[in-house]
């Protein structure tokens, strides 16, 4: 019989967590059990994303829990964002993006930053998973430095003619729309709605990825795209557009990655205690304990990390810094727990047979995107001292 998975809980934060938090969680739990767990392995082999899932995501409410529910969202909390996140990461990291992607990245913006018109047109089918979104900002030549971007936009009368490059775009060729930063005239960015089939534009996939291999990845090319003057967003100019979705994506990767961790935690542990060496369970070992001890109080210090920013964000006090802080720390966290649990396993912790080796390979990616390892280290480094040392 399989024994089902039992993340770890050492410090009892499930008591932080209300009844409701544990409803959205055990519902999440048991879709990706059933329905993420059995195809995922091939698929990240296979580098295909399970299309098929998306819209069952909607179904399931994991696409914009935060936006109000006249929009198609579940109007929940922070706290609930970050338990689903963590589920799903659980399950892939690529699953997880789709869903970062889609709720913190395009629906945000539009909620917060679009007009009404396009709140309408567009949420509740994103909501749903009737319709994929991606975000734009990453250029070949402008990855850390997004302000120095090159795509731009000009007044073309009754439309706005749109030319330039996006690189590295989760979900770029399988989206429906595409919110674009871009800069206007008067090199000022500002955010545009751009829908498939518009002519000149393109966005042809990423190949030979060995990371978040289960996610799709792509460009956006733009070739004097005409976009109707109503696509673009309303409420929002300069690079704080961008970096805001940047804040909410990376405060779900925060709570994300301890799911990775935790499923590298489980599994290295049940192996543990069942694989025998010179007679002995090697969970008998205390270099093996030291592995497991250590790996186990590294998630209980990020799942209360987490929990605390959870809580700031809902009070609309979390700040940017800490953010970063967050999703450095958990990230690299999760990281590390993969590479120690990875060695637990021995051999068969190289296999598809084990999530171990497919989480590292994904959280390779995690720690690179949403900001780099060291940009959020800078970040930290410059909120504390009030020097910029990026430039
Ligand atoms: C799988 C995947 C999916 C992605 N999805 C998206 C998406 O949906 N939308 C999107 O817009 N982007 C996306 N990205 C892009 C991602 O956000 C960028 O890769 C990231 O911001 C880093 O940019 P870069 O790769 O160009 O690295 P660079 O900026 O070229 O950095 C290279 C190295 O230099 C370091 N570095 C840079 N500047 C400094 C400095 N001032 N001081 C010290 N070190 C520095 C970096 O830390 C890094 O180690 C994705 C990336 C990946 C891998």
């Amino acid at each position: 019989m399989k024994i089902p998975y039992s993340p770890p809980d050492y410090f009892f934060v499930d008591e932080l967590l209300s009844d409701e938090h544990k409803i959205i969680r055990s519902a999440i739990r048991d879709w990706v059990d059933r329905r993420v767990m059995p195809i995922i392995d091939d698929a990240a082999q296979e580098a295909k994303f399970p299309m098929h899932l998306i819209r069952e995501m909607g179904e399931l409410g994991v696409f914009g829990p935060f936006i109000p529910v006249e929009y198609g969202g579940a109007g929940l909390d922070q706290i609930a964002y970050g338990v689903i996140m963590t589920e799903l990461e659980r399950g892939d990291s690529g699953i997880r993006s789709c869903a970062s992607v889609q709720t913190s990245l395009v629906m945000y913006p539009i909620y917060a930053f679009g007009s009404e018109e396009q709140r309408k047109k567009y949420l509740p089918k994103l909501a749903a998973g009737e319709m994929v979104g991606c975000f734009g900002l990453t250029e070949p030549d402008h990855g850390s430095d997004p302000g120095s971007m090159e795509t731009r936009f000009s007044d073309g009368g009754d439309h706005l003619i749109l030319n330039g490059a996006k690189m590295w775009i989760t979900n770029s060729p399988i989206a429906d729309i595409a919110v674009v930063w871009a800069k206007d005239e008067k090199g000022k960015i500002r955010g545009l709605i751009v829908e498939k089939g518009m002519e000149g534009f393109t966005a042809p996939e990423t190949h030979k990825k060995w990371s978040l291999r289960a996610s799709v990845t792509g460009e956006l090319v733009f070739d004097n795209v005409k976009v109707p003057k109503e696509n673009l967003l309303p409420h929002i100019s300069g690079l704080k557009g961008p970096l805001k979705c940047l804040n909410s994506a990376r405060y779900g990767i925060a709570w994300g990655a301890i799911g990775a961790a935790m499923d590298c935690y489980d599994t290295a542990l049940r192996y543990a205690l069942e694989r025998k060496q010179f007679g002995n369970p090697i969970a008998s070992f205390q270099l093996q304990q030291k592995k497991l001890a250590e790996i186990v109080t590294e998630i209980t210090k990020a799942q209360l990390l987490a929990w605390r920013l959870g809580k700031l964000r809902s009070e609309d006090r979390a700040t940017a810094a800490q953010i970063s802080m967050a999703k450095r720390n958990n990230v690299e966290m999760a990281l590390n727990v993969a590479r120690e649990s990875r060695q637990i396993l021995g051999a068969m912790g190289i296999t598809g047979d084990f999530p171990i080796m497919r989480h590292m390979m994904n959280l390779e990616s995690v720690i690179t995107y949403e900001g780099t390892h060291d940009i959020h280290l800078l970040i930290t480094g410059n909120d504390i001292t009030g020097i910029d040392a990026f430039h």
